[in-house]
């Protein structure tokens, strides 16, 4: 039998893949190309939920679940709560995404979802090849690929100062709890406490109210290692009971992840092989916050493959500073040069929210970025950010 020939073949059905999947079916010029996806999970599952902020409607608006017009910040220094308008924060929730995605698909003759494994992605020729666990092989014009491979992102890495090389986990546990009585005011969501014990290193809890008795509540640390089960269940125990002041409640769902803060060079593939999502690089590496570059990325991957061109997108290098500036947290970090939690009540207690925002989502003009500097001690910034020009993280 030949091998299946497809336009595009996605390697992992996951938020990048739809995100570009989707965007393609919007645009006339590319709706019929042959498209597979490859994914070992059928996507049923309320696996994660993204939290993102913009000023506008955005192409997922229909399945925002929630959004907050009002943020609060605090920690031991340094507490507020702030309206961030133009800016809405916005939740959506994983299973409404890959439902909203798969009901699109399905309607699509030239599209196929196939649940399998990939092991290997190679060039032959001027076509890409997926192989997936069965032995089973396709090709593509393109594929695109969100697998995280042991090759493109090995496991073993770990910080090493002297290189510059820092290797921080964004790792969380979340519980959506139930109470029996209104507690939670649903335009208003924590984006950062840092106002409990930080003897694990940078640790925060948010909190997004789902409705006045339901809300979502992650306990969250920027460190280099991961935290025991436990440990995270006492953490979110602690802080329901002492800080939110709740003693009846119930869990019914459970979240946990472990995003890579990482100045990593991830590889952006081949002529044939575009990696996208977070082995693509779209994780920022200071804040571990995806889901809007993963937007960027896909409309831009979109608008190439509907020019004609190739949909390797190079990020302009004037644009790169941002990578100096997530790199020059990640050095106070891994150092400990200055602990996390106060980097973040010198931003908060020194900017406006709308910067700080726009700043995290890479949005800032020079001018608002040495605003930005300029709140937080520059004895400890200069220094880490010199370094990191010298020294760039290289493989
Ligand atoms: C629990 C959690 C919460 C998060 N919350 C936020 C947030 O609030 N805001 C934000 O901006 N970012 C958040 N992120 C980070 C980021 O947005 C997500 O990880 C996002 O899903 C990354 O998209 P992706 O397409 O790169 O990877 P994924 O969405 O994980 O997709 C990759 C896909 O590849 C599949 N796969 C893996 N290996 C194979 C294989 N060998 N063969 C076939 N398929 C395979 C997986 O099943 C998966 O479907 C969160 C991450 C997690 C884990």
């Amino acid at each position: 039998m030949p091998t299946p020939h497809y336009d595009y073949i996605f390697t992992g059905a996951g938020c990048a893949a739809f995100s570009i999947v989707l965007r393609i079916l919007q645009t006339p010029s590319l709706q019929q190309k042959r498209i597979l996806l490859i994914d070992k999970d059928a996507k049923q599952s309320n696996d994660r939920t993204w939290c993102f902020w913009e000023q506008s409607n955005g192409f997922f608006q229909n399945i925002v679940y929630r959004q907050y017009q009002y943020i609060h910040f605090r920690s031991s220094s340094f507490s507020s709560k702030f309206n961030i308008a133009p800016y809405q924060y916005k939740m959506i929730r994983g299973i409404d995404f890959y439902n909203h995605a798969l009901r699109q698909i399905q309607t699509q003759s030239n599209i196929t979802f196939v649940q399998d494994t990939v092991v290997e992605i190679t060039t032959h020729k001027d076509v890409a090849v997926v192989t997936t666990t069965n032995g089973d092989k396709y090709t593509a014009s393109y594929v695109f690929n969100s697998i995280l491979f042991e090759h493109l992102f090995p496991k073993n890495r770990v910080t090493n100062i002297a290189k510059n090389q820092y290797h921080l986990l964004q790792h969380f546990k979340g519980w959506i709890i139930e109470t029996d009585s209104d507690v939670f005011n649903t335009n208003e969501a924590t984006f950062m406490d840092f106002s409990i014990p930080q003897k694990h290193g940078a640790s925060f809890v948010y909190v997004l109210p789902f409705t006045a008795r339901k809300a979502l509540v992650e306990y969250t640390l920027f460190t280099e290692q991961l935290l025991s089960q436990n440990e995270y269940d006492n953490g979110l125990q602690q802080y329901i009971h002492q800080h939110l002041g709740i003693s009846h409640y119930s869990i019914v769902e459970e979240e946990f992840g472990i995003i890579p803060m990482t100045n990593y060079p991830f590889e952006k593939g081949t002529a044939n092989i575009v990696h996208i999502g977070t082995v693509g690089g779209a994780t920022k590496a200071s804040s571990g916050y995806t889901f809007q570059f993963i937007q960027k990325h896909s409309e831009a991957i979109v608008a190439a493959l509907a020019k004609g061109l190739s949909p390797q997108i190079r990020a302009s290098f004037w644009k790169q500073r941002f990578q100096l500036y997530d790199a020059t947290l990640l050095h106070v970090l891994a150092t400990k040069s200055m602990p996390g939690d106060a980097v973040f009540a010198q931003l908060f207690a020194n900017n406006k929210p709308q910067r700080i925002l726009a700043f995290l989502d890479n949005d800032t003009n020079f001018l608002e970025e040495l605003k930005i500097m300029s709140s937080v001690p520059t004895t400890i910034f200069m220094p880490a950010a010199l370094r990191q020009i010298n020294s760039p993280y290289k493989i």
